[in-house]
């Protein structure tokens, strides 16, 4: 869902790169480029970004309709 703060094996921190990555993607650079740009040398890190899928637009749904569900549930019983 969230990138995480750090790379899970060696634990340099790749967060705070993942926006400007975003964009540069969106922009339509090469992400091989873009990662050497940022400096993110190490594949282990390397692969954090690129294979992170952010979910929260695909989860959001469910979260408004499970609260519209409760809306309909809350004034039935009233
Ligand atoms: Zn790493």
């Amino acid at each position: 869902m969230l990138i995480p703060v750090r790379c899970f094996t060696c634990g340099n921190l790749i967060a705070d790169k993942f926006d400007d990555y975003q964009t540069k993607l969106k922009a339509g650079e090469d992400p091989e480029k873009v990662l050497n740009e940022l400096q993110i040398n190490r594949y282990c890190c390397r692969r954090m970004l690129l294979t992170t899928v952010e979910t929260i637009q695909q989860v959001i749904p469910f979260y408004e309709s499970i609260q519209k569900r409760k809306q309909e549930v809350q004034s039935e019983l009233d």
